[in-house]
Formats: structure tokens, C-alpha cells, sequence
């Protein structure tokens, strides 16, 4: 197994205005293979590794990547369904203030939850099918509000106006609805409490293409209207260009870039982001480079290989990308790539046209010059 690198960042700011929803810092999920006669431990899973990012008022922020990349694992973390192995979570509660949810004892946390829910995947299994549509979107009224009777049947009412259903669904059960129609009811149970931050975890990803469309305008309307923040995790880019300000692109549990979504559409900064671009769906007419076909599997984040994890698939790779881990560092304002050649390679979306000089050349310069003082000291030093 090779040793797990050291990566020196010089992360996106945490700092927080008036208008701050979220804030991650430094946040590391691990989890422990057991296995054997006793259930011993077997090593470490990497799953979430030092994530750092902020998330204001009314924005959202597309988190993006392979199946395995700790993207779920990261909303899960935020959501405190999963308990962080370090770092620190805070979101704005219902009072304005900065709740840390990572350190909250019991009724701190459950106060705060009114600040924030989580949209799961698969609206058929997420829903329970013992409980009518009533039930549901109120049952978070009851536990965090401690609302009843004809007061909790009014703001269940207008929790699903909200989503485009009514008092004429109260009574009935999920499997009554189709699978757009489901999703609003998962939606309508976020929104009941008002929160501030809602984290959804591929949640059209399960849906037909002219369905995902309508749940889309639907989350944008409510982001209008009610000035809610989203962290939308998926692995669909046409979904994070529709919908994110801001894009996270993770890679083996690290956030391997992020940016503004139209920067990184438009240039991407890290071979990988790159890679991820040319295969979304664009018309043909309108593709001028073809898609990237990355060699292997995504690495195995129990046993990482050294460097920068990409190498072994980046086509960009060269020495020091096997020897020493890149920064994730600012290449341009608001814009943060972990590669060594984030500044010379000249990357581009699936329409954008080919690079001029010749990226060959670049890499070479850039190459020599990492072997006399690598790319990430400069973070280094300023850590
Ligand atoms: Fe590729 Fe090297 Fe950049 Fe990693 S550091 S993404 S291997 S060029």
C-alpha cells in the first residue's frame, strides 16, 4: 500500500459575512475495512480529505464527480449523518447565528436541523409508503416545531403549494404519485421548516430527462423566492451548468478544483475537470474536441498512489506529478485547481476550440520548471 501523501493547501477563504449559509473546513471523513475473524481493522478509507468551501445566501454549489469521488459522503458529513473524522461544519440557524453542527450536542443539533435538510435520490424508496403525504411533510413540523392540529395542517398546505400540489394529495399515499410528482413531496418536506441550506444528493438523477427539467425550474423558483441555498451533488454536468454558480469538482475525496462554473466551463484549470467536460452531452455540430477517454479506474481512496492521485490517468502526467502532491491553490481570482500545471495547461470544454501553442510544448517548459522549484512550495510558504 503506498503511503498516503501530505497535501499543503491554500484553500478557498472561509470567512463569513452576513450573507455566509455554510462554511466547511478542513473537513476529513474516514471509515475503517474490517474484516477477518475478529473484525480487525484492515486500514483506512480515505472517503472525504480535506475539504474546504463556503456557501452563501441564495448560491448554489454543484459538487461533481465519479462514482467514489466522496461527494455523497461529504453531504452526508455537512448533514452530520455521518460524523466527521476532523475538520469543522458550520451553518446559520433560524436565529442568524453560525452554528458549528460538527461539535453540537443533541438539542443544539436538533434545533439547528430546522436550518437545513437533505434530498435524497431514488423519490421511491425515500419516502415512506405507510405514510400519507400529510404525514410526511409534516412530520418535521411536529419534531422540530412542535406544531399540531389545524396550524400544522395550514403550513402543510402551503408547503406543498410551494411544489405545485395541494390539500387534495393530503390524504393519499406515495405510491399514488409518479416519480416527478414524488420528488416534490421529498421537496415539500425539506421546505417545511423554512431552512436556509438544502443539500441534494443527485436528486433528479432518477428521474426521465423531461421530468429533471421541470424538478430543475422548480428548485430555481424556490432559490428565487424563498432565497434558499443548495449544495447539489451529482455526477450530471448538464445539471450543474443549468443550475450551480459555483462548482466543486472532486476527485478521491479531495476537491480537486473549484470556481465559478462558468470559469471552469469555459476554461477548466485541472486535466481531470477537462476529462469530466468532454464527455457531457453537447449537440454534435457543436463539439470541436473529441471526448477524453481516461485510461484505469478511479483510485482506490484506501490505498491513494502517491503524488497527485490523478497521475496514473491524467494525460498531462510527468515526474513530479508521481513524487509530489499540487496544492490546491488560486490560478485565477476565485479559481482553485490541485495541479502542478494548472497555470500553462491550455484546457478546454467540449466546444471551446484547440489550444494555441501546442499544450506539448507547454508541459515540457512547465516541466523543467517544476524540477527546479515545484509548483506547490509557493503554497507552501504562504501556509
Ligand atoms: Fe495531471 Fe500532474 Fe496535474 Fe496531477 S498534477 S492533474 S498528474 S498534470
Amino acid at each position: 500500500m503506498s503511503e498516503t501523501p501530505v497535501r499543503t493547501t491554500a484553500t478557498p477563504s472561509t470567512e463569513v459575512t452576513d450573507r455566509t449559509v455554510l462554511t466547511v473546513e478542513h473537513v476529513s471523513k474516514d471509515f475503517p475495512i474490517r474484516g477477518g475473524l475478529w473484525s480487525r481493522g484492515r486500514g483506512t478509507v480515505h472517503a472525504v480529505d480535506d475539504v474546504t468551501f463556503t456557501l452563501d445566501k441564495g448560491e448554489t454549489l454543484g459538487v461533481v464527480g465519479e462514482s467514489g469521488s466522496g461527494k455523497t459522503t461529504l453531504g452526508r458529513v455537512i448533514v452530520r449523518a455521518h460524523e466527521p473524522t476532523s475538520g469543522k461544519v458550520q451553518i446559520r440557524d433560524h436565529n442568524g447565528r453560525m452554528v458549528d453542527v460538527t461539535a453540537a450536542g443533541a438539542s443544539e443539533l436538533k434545533d439547528a436541523r430546522r436550518s437545513f435538510h437533505m434530498i435524497f435520490q431514488d423519490p421511491y424508496s425515500s419516502l415512506n409508503p405507510r405514510m400519507t403525504v400529510e404525514e410526511i411533510v409534516g412530520e418535521p413540523l411536529v419534531n422540530n416545531l412542535g406544531l399540531k392540529g389545524a396550524e400544522l395542517r395550514k403550513r402543510v398546505v402551503e408547503t406543498l403549494e410551494l411544489v405545485g400540489l395541494g390539500a387534495q394529495h393530503l390524504s393519499r399515499y406515495p405510491n399514488a404519485f409518479s416519480g416527478g410528482q414524488r420528488q416534490r413531496i421529498g421537496i415539500a418536506r425539506s421546505l417545511a421548516c423554512r431552512p436556509s441550506l438544502i443539500v441534494c444528493d443527485e436528486a433528479v438523477s432518477a428521474l426521465d430527462v423531461s421530468i429533471q427539467a421541470q424538478i430543475l425550474n422548480l428548485l430555481k423558483d424556490l432559490q428565487r423566492d424563498l432565497d434558499l441555498s443548495y449544495l447539489f451533488i451529482t455526477h450530471d454536468l448538464a445539471v450543474v451548468e443549468h443550475l450551480a454558480h459555483r462548482t466543486a469538482v472532486m476527485y478521491v475525496g479531495q476537491v480537486v478544483e473549484t470556481g465559478r462554473t462558468e470559469d471552469m466551463f469555459g476554461r477548466p484549470r485541472h486535466p481531470y475537470t477537462e476529462a469530466l467536460l468532454s464527455a457531457a452531452p453537447v449537440p454534435e455540430e457543436h463539439r470541436t474536441r473529441p471526448t477524453i477517454v481516461l485510461k484505469g479506474e478511479v483510485a482506490n481512496p484506501a490505498a491513494p498512489p502517491s503524488g497527485c492521485y490523478f497521475h496514473p490517468r491524467c494525460p498531462y502526467a510527468q515526474d513530479v506529478c508521481s513524487r509530489e502532491a499540487p496544492a490546491l491553490r488560486e490560478v485565477a481570482p476565485g479559481h482553485f485547481a490541485a495541479c502542478h500545471f494548472a497555470d500553462v495547461l491550455q484546457l478546454a470544454g467540449p466546444t471551446a476550440p484547440p489550444p494555441s501553442p501546442p499544450e506539448a510544448a507547454l508541459i515540457e517548459q512547465a516541466s523543467s520548471a517544476a524540477a527546479v522549484a515545484p509548483v506547490d512550495d509557493d503554497a507552501a510558504a504562504q501556509e
